[in-house]
């Protein structure tokens, strides 16, 4: 059976490292002998390493990265010291990031090679900047060029990608759902977007607001990049079993 993800993007919650060690704990316990499914926490880079200590089935993932490989950069933590506290996947290109960081295609395509260099693997994602009057066409323009520009000079071996348009996220885009339907469409589209030797290899997630309740009507990808659905042990655990 092919290898499904589920990724939580804690975003910046919660308040504090007793909350964040014991929804961590509580998630990691109940997903026990899940073969087919990868689950992935995402907590803020604060909390990274106490969460991890008590990881058994979940593996750890960080929310940012810094593209520079060590030196003079204030603020910014490494995929090198992120692979030293146990990271093996970060995300990259999200919404957020792009609104509220600024951050460009240049700075995204470099956080992917970081994550690449140390073995961390990326978490791309694609639909940043879509609305929800923009008509296929358009969509797809949009997806086809940030793909190009993150990715046009880096191996899609191991990379993850997920489809997020921005309107779909409950945080910064208002969490209107778009169709299980346009879902796959979208997912096949970026897999024949993958050169043609890793079309059955590049996993696809989709990502915006799902939840507990409609994540088995969802489920026409690779799996679920989740945002405010992770933050609840029992949502985030009846999303991964549903795969
Ligand atoms: C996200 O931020 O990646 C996300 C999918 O958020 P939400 O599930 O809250 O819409």
């Amino acid at each position: 059976m092919r290898q499904k993800y589920v990724v939580g993007n804690w975003k910046m919650n919660p308040a504090n490292k007793e909350e964040a060690v014991s929804l961590a704990r509580d998630i990691d316990h109940a997903l026990d002998n899940l073969a087919d499914v990868q689950a992935v926490i995402c907590p803020p880079h604060v909390y990274l390493a106490p969460v991890r200590l008590d990881l058994k089935n979940l593996a750890l993932g960080a929310q940012d990265v810094s593209p520079f490989a060590a030196g003079a950069y204030t603020g910014q933590v490494s995929a090198a010291q992120l692979y030293n506290l146990g990271v093996t996947y970060c995300l990259a290109g999200h919404s957020e990031r792009i609104r509220h960081a600024r951050e460009t295609a240049q700075d995204i395509n470099g956080k992917i090679k970081a994550c690449r260099e140390k073995g961390i693997r990326p978490v791309v994602c694609l639909g940043a900047g879509l609305s929800p009057q923009d008509p296929e066409a358009k969509i797809r323009a949009v997806v086809r060029r940030q793909f190009t520009e993150y990715l046009s000079d880096i191996s899609l071996d191991k990379i993850i990608l997920a489809y997020e348009p921005t309107w779909a996220i409950s945080g910064v885009g208002g969490g209107r759902m778009p169709t299980p339907n346009h879902v796959q469409a979208m997912a096949e589209f970026i897999k024949s977007l993958a050169a043609p030797e890793h079309f059955k290899e590049v996993a696809v997630l989709y990502g915006g607001n799902v939840n507990a309740h409609d994540a088995q009507e969802f489920n026409v990808c690779d799996g679920f990049l989740v945002g405010a659905a992770s933050l609840n042990a029992n949502d985030f655990i009846q999303i991964v079993q549903s795969l």
